[in-house]
């Protein structure tokens, strides 16, 4: 599981790694300008995001060898590969419980969770081994397989959190969604009746043969003019004034 190595510089800082994640994001805070970042760490992330409707805050990302050890990482941390991140997880502005986290960051998949505070959930996607932890008072105090026994939580208390698919926020649309409103609003248009202010001018276009509408005698008066339509419209009062 390698990281994707990006710079802030070429890509620009809001480059999206995921859906919903971008490359700032992901930066080392010691302003670096290369960033180190798994994609499978990201997207567990949007898992997470989607499961219950979440905002997440990315406290610390990838981390530089420098600055990890500046700020007292652990040694072979996570964030120095861009697999890990520490985040803060939030409901309609809410911070979720840590302890929670954990749990449902368990269930869906994460490699190494360690519950940092009440806030904070640190999760990474390590190429191999898992880890749990409990890092209120060192890094390495691993609680054994399961937050669920070890912070004594039902695991219906996490299914609660779950989002129904309808609640679920929208996703982006289709270029085909998009295709189909364009169409029904183009056909709106084109059902529209004239109005009343351009009743002469219709009347002398129409008795000029100048518009003449579609098979069922819809003018379209209201629909938008194509360039083709436009350059039939000059023709047919070229060829009028012309008298042919
Ligand atoms: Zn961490």
């Amino acid at each position: 599981m390698s990281a994707k190595i990006a710079y802030i510089s070429k890509l620009g800082a809001d480059y999206p790694v995921s859906n919903h994640f971008t490359l700032g994001e992901m930066r080392c805070k010691d302003g670096s300008d290369m960033v180190l970042y798994s994609t499978e760490l990201m997207q567990r992330l949007e898992e997470l995001r989607f499961y219950g409707g979440f905002t997440i805050m990315i406290n610390s990302g990838y981390r530089t060898d420098a600055y990890n050890r500046k700020i007292g990482g652990a040694s072979k941390s996570q964030h120095i590969e861009g697999t890990a991140a520490d985040i803060i997880v939030k409901k309609d502005g809410v911070t979720v419980d840590a302890k929670k986290i954990c749990c449902l960051c368990q269930t869906l998949g994460f490699k190494g969770i360690g519950y940092i505070s009440a806030n904070a959930t640190h999760v990474d996607m390590r190429a191999t081994g898992s880890y749990r932890g409990d890092e209120r008072s060192d890094h390495s105090s691993n609680v054994g397989n399961d937050f669920y026994s070890y912070f004594k939580i039902d695991p219906s208390v996490i299914e609660t959190m779950k989002i129904m698919a309808t609640e679920k926020e929208e996703d982006e649309m289709t270029q085909k969604q998009f295709d189909r409103l364009m169409e029904n609003y183009l056909a709106r248009l084109n059902a529209k009746k004239a109005s009343a202010w351009s009743k002469e001018e219709r009347a002398w276009a129409e008795a000029n043969k100048l518009i003449i509408g579609d098979a069922n005698g819809n003018k379209q008066y209201k629909a938008y003019c194509t360039r083709e339509q436009m350059v039939m419209l000059l023709y047919r009062l070229y060829k009028k004034i012309k008298g042919e």
